[in-house]
């Protein structure tokens, strides 16, 4: 781990096992309370002269964090495909990702607002850094979710103590340890642990804001949690995003696309399409035109070039699919592709297809986060629009059309915090994105994700008055 600006080492170890062959990749610390406060204590002290830092340097450090990624981007990219499974060829696209990331978010500015300029008053309002930052990552983009949280908490002045996965911790603990000889001690830790590292982190009285990305459940207890001290919270959390599919779309120009929306990382998205809304008039061309990609993606072991979906990440999450799967063939649902899972080794579930269930079975109404897809009929935009409404989850939305200043129009009547056009997911730095619902609290990204790594601070001057 990097606390301090210095390795610490732990007596217990937590093992990272390879998602695609079930083999031990390596120990990764477990972090014991001490060490926890250890390293909270260390980012508290440098929080005073970091914040007092030049803004410049700040942005010289989140750049640097980002050369670092891409100098030890083949290295990097091993480690990922074998802690987290994905294949070889698109983890660049992560590791790269997150480099350009930290490049971006080193450039943005942060607006000072003059309130009232007159000769009686200056009124101005800062955003300033609100402290130590804890970072609490998931196993689906170990780096890039990281660093959306580690740039723009840097950027602005903060100090931070990372949590990665338990499942995947291994890409950002090498990273800290690259980036420690660059960054004053205790601005920058990383620790890793079991289950209790991340509760110990939202009740830690020396963290004032917590940045976590994961299941909409453990959102909660976060919230809960951070209570006690009023900890500031962006939470990034579970979705079930609905896709509209227009009968003037081109069939075969969009089924690639939709494929992928639902399945890459192997559906471990948060944004995937997780709810393929089709008009019946092209239901069973698309339907057979994505059998067909299904059938010319093969699914396995990251490391060998050919394979295009890698296994889920870890065990529990497996289990989850599969007996999501089970539900479905148990309740009679037909599956156009896949629905029989391998036991391993390896977490290969297949690319599986389900023909038009009610919208009420569990593969519709649950988020599967794995290659599971419920295809669904609709003709009416009234009804189809209510449906994709009918979630307790907002994160994401698409609608797929000829007439964009339609798709637009149902766009708008989503209840999502990001709804895309004609497009798989689309995620950049300067673009806010969060959830509606219980899909999130605040977001990451754009202006509006960097403010949230401040408190405002209003300044106001009576003028000639003293
Ligand atoms: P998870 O909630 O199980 O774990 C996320 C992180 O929280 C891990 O680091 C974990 O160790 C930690 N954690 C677990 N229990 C905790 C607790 N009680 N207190 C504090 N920390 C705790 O989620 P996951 O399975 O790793 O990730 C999958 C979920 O994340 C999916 O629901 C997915 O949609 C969501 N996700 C959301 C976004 C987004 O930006 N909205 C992005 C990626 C993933």
């Amino acid at each position: 781990m990097t606390i301090n600006g210095r390795a610490a080492e732990t007596l217990a170890t937590i093992d990272v096992i390879n998602p695609a062959t079930g083999d031990l990749v390596g120990c990764a610390p477990d972090c014991t309370i001490e060490q926890l406060d250890a390293a909270v204590a260390a980012a508290r002290r440098a929080f005073p002269g970091w914040r007092a830092t030049p803004i410049a340097e700040r942005r010289a450090a989140v750049a640097r964090v980002g050369e670092v990624l891409s100098t030890h981007a083949d290295a990097f990219a091993r480690l990922f495909t074998s802690e987290q499974g994905r294949p070889l060829a698109k983890v660049y696209e992560e590791i790269l990702g997150a480099a350009f990331w930290c490049q971006t978010i080193a450039n943005q500015d942060i607006p000072v607002e003059v309130n009232e300029d007159t000769p009686e008053r200056r009124s101005e309002t800062r955003y300033v850094p609100i402290g130590v930052v804890g970072g609490i990552v998931p196993w689906n983009f170990p780096i890039l979710l990281g660093i959306w949280k580690i740039a723009p908490a840097l950027l602005t002045g903060n100090t931070v103590v990372i949590k990665p996965s338990p499942f995947t911790p291994l890409c950002m603990l090498k990273l800290a340890e690259l980036v420690r000889d660059h960054l004053p001690p205790g601005v920058f830790n990383v620790v890793s642990g079991g289950d209790a590292l991340g509760p110990w982190m939202t009740a830690h009285p020396g963290i004032d804001k917590i940045s976590f990305t994961g299941s909409t459940a453990t959102g909660r207890r976060v919230m809960e949690s951070a209570a006690a001290n009023l900890k500031r919270l962006t939470l990034e959390l579970g979705g079930n995003d609905a896709a509209i599919v227009l009968p003037d779309v081109d069939v075969a120009t969009v089924a690639p696309q939709l494929f992928w929306s639902a399945f890459g990382n192997s559906g471990q998205i948060c944004v995937a399409t997780k709810r393929l809304y089709i008009h019946a008039d092209i239901y069973d061309q698309m339907a057979a035109a994505l059998v067909d990609c299904a059938n010319s993606h093969k699914v396995g072991n990251g490391f060998d070039l050919e394979v295009a979906l890698g296994p889920i990440q870890n065990r529990v999450q497996f289990n989850r699919v599969r007996d999501l799967i089970a539900d479905a063939r148990q309740s009679g649902l037909r599956f156009l592709t896949g629905g029989e899972v391998p036991d391993g080794p390896g977490n290969f579930v297949p690319v599986t297809l389900v023909d038009n269930p009610p919208e009420d079975s569990r593969v519709v109404q649950e988020e599967a986060f794995g290659p599971v897809l419920p295809l669904l009929k609709f003709t009416d935009i009234d009804d189809v629009v209510a449906r994709a409404n009918a979630s307790e989850y907002g994160l994401g939305g698409a609608v797929w059309s000829a007439d964009e200043a339609k798709a637009a129009e149902i766009a708008a009547r989503l209840d999502t915090g990001t709804v895309w056009i004609n497009q798989p997911p689309y995620i950049m730095p300067w673009t806010p994105f969060g959830g509606h619902k219980q899909s999130g609290v605040g977001v990451e990204n754009g202006l509006s994700g960097i403010l949230e790594y401040t408190v405002p601070q209003t300044i106001s001057i009576k003028r000639n008055a003293a």
